[in-house]
């Protein structure tokens, strides 16, 4: 049920002596009461919970949440709000301040004449942080789904092929497969534009010898998946073999050091030493990963300056790269799902240097 999971926002009630909170945010709407909707609110007390939209989406919403009551507004959803809160005496509101503009704050405070709008700041999306058994199954699915489709397209990686082409192929072989959308931007960047950490697919043609980065995902469900290979588009060069091999090892490396209780920057350090250690230490100037779920970077954040812990539960990317301008680079990216002994690795394409 997907109202157990308001027991998330018990600290957030305790912490601030909130009397309710307004939910803007389409993803935390969609982790709370299950509406997959692009616009609507969600008021949730400790003892209630409603959804608020206009009339395009009662229907909709009537199908897909669950555990609130659904109240259709007019124009103007503040007023359905303020009457919420006058009709139940809720004088205290939290709200997402990392999801909320100026202008509807201004707005909000306005039309909420008398009631206490409090912060809550970017620490809210931590409800989310752990991914719960419904949602380790849908991130399984779509990441089995792109990976499959990778491997699907890559007979058509070969010299003479633009970059673009190659991120039209794999997006098409997603959709085919069974995605609602690709889950970002493909990043295919080869030779020297390997060197870019985001070099998104242009209209390079790939020449024969070159290493080939596609970072690549789907979206289905709401939920993102995220991967990368780099691959070597006929014979590629001892140095570029050398720089593989050493991301291989690094990204090896920190899978097998993923567990419940490892700091998110102890393990980033697993890998970054390791580079480091081969003398790339300059080369890898990125985090080691990333949460994922409902949006394709979420916490916690994997870097030298993580404070965050991993537990079980948590879906995190493993992705050490070298970067060398002027010649190219390499990253390996997997995502893992924290579990009570160490990781499941739910991304899988081959992470081998593959030579097409
Ligand atoms: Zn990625
Ligand atoms: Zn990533």
């Amino acid at each position: 049920m997907l109202s157990n999971r308001r027991f998330h926002l018990n600290r957030f009630f305790e912490e601030h002596a909130l009397k309710a909170m307004l939910f803007t945010d389409l993803r935390n709407i969609r982790f709370l009461c299950g509406f997959t909707g692009t616009e609507g609110a969600l008021l949730i007390s400790p003892d209630n919970a409603w959804f608020l939209c206009d009339s395009r989406y009662t229907a909709q919403a009537a199908e897909e949440v669950q555990g609130v009551e659904i109240r259709e507004c007019g124009a103007v959803r503040i007023e359905t709000i303020a009457a919420l809160t006058d009709e139940f005496g809720l004088d205290r509101i939290g709200f997402e301040a990392a999801h909320t503009t100026v202008t509807s704050f201004r707005r909000l405070s306005e039309k909420l004449n008398g009631i206490e709008l409090i912060e809550v700041g970017a620490t809210l999306d931590e409800i989310r942080i752990r991914k719960d058994h419904a949602e380790t199954e849908l991130l399984s699915e779509v990441a089995t789904l792109s990976s499959r489709s990778l491997t699907a397209v890559l007979a058509e990686i070969k010299p003479g092929v633009r970059e673009i082409d190659i991120a039209l192929a794999l997006e098409l072989e997603m959709r085919r497969r069974g995605a609602d959308a690709k889950a970002f931007d493909f990043i295919v960047a080869s030779g020297e534009r390997g060197a870019m950490p985001h070099g998104v697919a242009s209209k390079k043609i790939i020449q024969a010898g070159e290493l080939v980065t596609i970072d690549f995902g789907a979206l289905k469900n709401g939920y993102h998946s995220d991967e990368t290979v780099t691959i070597a588009c006929g014979k590629p060069g001892l140095r570029a073999e050398e720089i593989h091999s050493i991301v291989k090892a690094a990204h090896d490396l920190a899978i097998t050091a993923v567990r419940p209780g490892i700091s998110c920057k102890d393990l980033d350090e697993v890998a970054r030493g390791y580079i480091r250690e081969k003398g790339y230490g300059d080369n890898f100037g990125h985090g080691l990963g990333h949460g994922l779920g409902l949006e394709i970077h979420e916490m916690p954040t994997l870097s030298p300056r993580s404070t965050a812990v991993l537990d079980e539960g948590m879906v995190i990317t493993i992705e050490p790269g070298i970067y060398i301008p002027g010649f190219g680079g390499v990253r390996i990216e997997d995502t893992v799902v924290v579990t009570a002994n160490g990781c499941d690795v739910i991304t899988t394409a081959d992470k081998q240097l593959l030579v097409l």
